[in-house]
């Protein structure tokens, strides 16, 4: 499916497909926001998230916590097939995501180290990053360690880089000059 050694993939492609889940997690619906109609709609969250996107209205003074808010409860341009209405694609998550990988490249947006869902808090975990047709990465460990990955300078191991807790804002948007990819957030065990 993927094609293997040095020839070139997407991340996000890899990602989405490592995401499928055999079971829904979230149902999104379209809703009228005049009458009570509604419409099944594809769901917009698995383990994988598509963040990049004109609907989210991504500013550059946004976070993360508040782009995952309004995808789910996302404009469309969809109109009520009853009253002409406007319409949101609203996403109820059945039960809240262990993972959740996220897709929002070059993002200058606050990445939050945390987002909950209900009672549960997912952490940041990972961010790939992706410049000059190379992949690296961040792994934030659960004592908030922050060890750097890559297969060209690094090889098989890490490089602790320090610690997450109190960067600066922008720490996570950028690393060694290469942009944002994915963001990797987990429940802890
Ligand atoms: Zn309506």
């Amino acid at each position: 499916m993927f094609p293997m050694g040095s020839a070139y993939i997407a991340v996000v492609d890899l990602a989405n497909t490592m995401s499928m889940l055999s079971e829904p997690l979230a149902t999104s619906v379209y809703e009228c926001i005049e009458c009570d109609y509604t419409v099944n709609a594809r769901s917009e969250i698995s383990c994988f998230a598509e963040l990049q996107r004109l609907a989210l209205n991504i500013q550059h003074s946004g976070t993360v916590v508040g782009i995952i808010g309004r995808l789910l409860s996302m404009k469309s341009c969809k109109l009520c097939s009853k009253c002409d209405g406007k319409m949101l694609k609203n996403t109820y998550l059945n039960k809240s995501p262990q993972l959740l990988i996220l897709h929002l490249p070059y993002t200058e947006v606050k990445i939050s180290q945390k987002l909950k869902f209900g009672q549960d808090t997912l952490h940041l975990q990972g961010v790939v990053y992706y410049g000059s047709h190379h992949y690296t990465s961040r792994v934030i460990d659960d004592h908030k360690n922050v060890w750097f990955h890559d297969g060209m300078t690094t090889g098989s191991s890490t490089q602790l880089q320090g610690s997450a807790v109190k960067v600066r804002p922008k720490y996570f948007n950028k690393c060694n000059g290469k942009s944002v990819a994915l963001l990797v957030y987990a429940q802890l065990k």
